[in-house]
């Protein structure tokens, strides 16, 4: 079991308010599987993923990715777990601005134990003709393109993708789909995808159905649709 979590809990406080976010998750998931968390807003997915990615630290409970106990890790060793093994995408790239393509890339790989060659993962997501171009000269999907391959160049073990097709258009969201389907199969990179699209859930091995902090539905797809198939 890659991913294996729990009873895992968390709560948040602001005032006197306590807000109970996740209620005793409890999630496998298998190495190289590609994983689909979907849910409406606040239902407490991003809590989760951040927890899983070493943003956040859960109360109580298990996270174990790959053997690693991340919810007893020191806050060295979870930045060391969140730099070693974990890539992410988010719905909004949050590239640096001020570099080029392949500088957003290198900034990454650099700090890397085992990186990716950068014209690899740029061919890998076909944007090596705007090496040298600024982020704002590229489109949105090509600055997700960007922002994928900045996640993949340090060849993590376990990519987290929040919405990464939030913000585009139906063709391009299909074409990152194929994009992440192409790296879970050529590199084995295990993924785990926020989306609130439930199409998307086609192309996963597992899917997980949250709903106020409780996984209501835990299926295994028995029936995977590649991403060029999906349609919605
Ligand atoms: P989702 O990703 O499903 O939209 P989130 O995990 O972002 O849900 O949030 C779940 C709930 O936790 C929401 O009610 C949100 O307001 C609350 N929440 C998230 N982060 C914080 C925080 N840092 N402080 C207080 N409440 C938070």
């Amino acid at each position: 079991m890659f991913i294996n979590i729990s009873n895992l809990k968390k709560s948040y406080t602001s005032g006197v308010v306590i807000t109970e976010v996740l209620k005793g998750i409890e999630m496998k998931i298998d190495k190289g599987e590609i994983g689909v968390i979907l849910g409406p807003s606040g239902s407490g997915k991003s809590t989760l993923m951040n927890i899983i990615g070493g943003i956040d630290r859960g109360d109580s409970g298990r996270v174990i990715v790959d053997g690693i106990e991340v919810n007893n890790l020191n806050d060295d060793k979870l930045t060391d777990y969140r730099r070693e093994h974990i890539g992410v995408v988010f719905q909004f790239y949050n590239l640096v601005p001020n570099l080029t393509v392949g500088e957003n890339i290198e900034v990454v790989s650099n700090i890397s134990k085992s990186p990716l060659n950068t014209d690899d993962v740029l061919a890998a997501v076909e944007m090596q003709d705007k090496k040298h171009r600024f982020p704002r000269e590229l489109s949105g999907g090509e600055q997700q393109r960007v922002s994928l391959a900045r996640a993949i160049v340090k060849n993590p073990k376990l990519l987290l993708c929040d919405e990464p097709t939030g913000a585009l258009d139906y063709q391009t969201s299909r074409s990152i789909l194929r994009l992440l389907e192409l790296v879970n199969k050529k590199f084995g990179t295990t993924i785990l995808m926020i989306t609130h699209n439930a199409a998307i859930a086609a192309m996963a091995n597992r899917v997980f159905k949250l709903r106020s902090g409780q996984i209501v539905e835990d299926v295994v797809n028995q029936g995977i649709v590649p991403a060029e198939r999906i349609e919605w």
